[in-house]
């Protein structure tokens, strides 16, 4: 059995959507994590949730669009999250994202709503799904300080030693289909461990000229078991094993 960590479902066309629901299922992917970005985007992974058991939605608002909000759109916003988070399998996705944020101001920003992600994580005690391009090690920092313990790193694939820290904390990192071709990325995985890896594809994000669908974690899968040296059937248990102990 194979999981898709991290994917926008709700950014799947309605038509597209039923296919690539059964294109995972025949790949043996049993659940899909949909993550959040936006107040529609929360709404409609809640509502495809309840349509397709297949789909687990993430609540959450995607940095660089939760640094445009109001102070009082924010309010409302963890408001919705504080009702609604009991329906959800985790909260993301979240973080920070430094690439188009370089003024002082708006990293504080940015800083200051993940930190009311992190609390709301644990409050609910609902792992963090976590975004953290161009900042990666400042999500760490922030994780550390503040004890947070249940946490998926998203595409968290660029530096080992960072990597090495993050599993170290007890974290658990997701890798995308960059590994397939990515030589740099393949490197970094043979030397992190199979008991922190979960897989994503990011679906419905542009991949190698075509839109990446969830049945393509059982490419990853493969790849993986060949890095390692195992075989699939092992690769597929650890995966069930780490989704398990992260979401349930
Ligand atoms: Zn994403």
């Amino acid at each position: 059995m194979l999981f898709d960590s991290h994917a926008h479902m709700d950014l799947i066309a309605e038509e597209e959507l039923k296919e690539a629901l059964s294109g995972a299922m025949t790949a043996k992917v049993k659940k899909i994590v949909s993550c959040s970005t936006s107040f529609p985007s929360n709404e409609k992974n809640l509502e495809l949730a309840q349509k397709f058991p297949q789909i687990l939605p993430a609540l959450g608002l995607y940095p660089l669009d939760a640094m445009d909000l109001t102070p009082l759109e924010l309010d409302k916003a963890f408001y919705f999250f504080k009702a609604e988070i009991s329906k959800a399998i985790a909260i993301g996705e979240v973080g920070l994202d430094y690439k188009y944020a370089t003024k002082k101001e708006d990293q504080e920003k940015q800083q200051q709503i993940f930190l009311r992600f992190i609390e709301l994580a644990k409050e609910s005690k609902k792992p963090l799904i976590i975004h953290s391009r161009y900042a990666q090690s400042q999500v760490l920092k922030m994780l550390e300080e503040n004890k947070t313990e249940k946490v998926l790193l998203h595409s968290f694939v660029d530096s080992q030693k960072l990597m090495k820290r993050a599993a170290e904390m007890g974290y658990f990192v997701s890798v995308g289909l960059g590994v397939l071709e990515n030589e740099s990325i393949q490197k970094n995985i043979c030397s992190f461990p199979l008991e922190n890896l979960l897989f994503e594809t990011d679906a419905p994000i542009r991949f190698g000229g075509e839109t990446a669908a969830p049945a393509k974690i059982a490419l990853i899968a493969q790849k993986i078991a060949k890095l390692k040296h195992t075989t699939l059937k092992e690769v597929e248990a650890q995966q069930e094993k780490n989704f398990r102990k992260l979401f349930f």
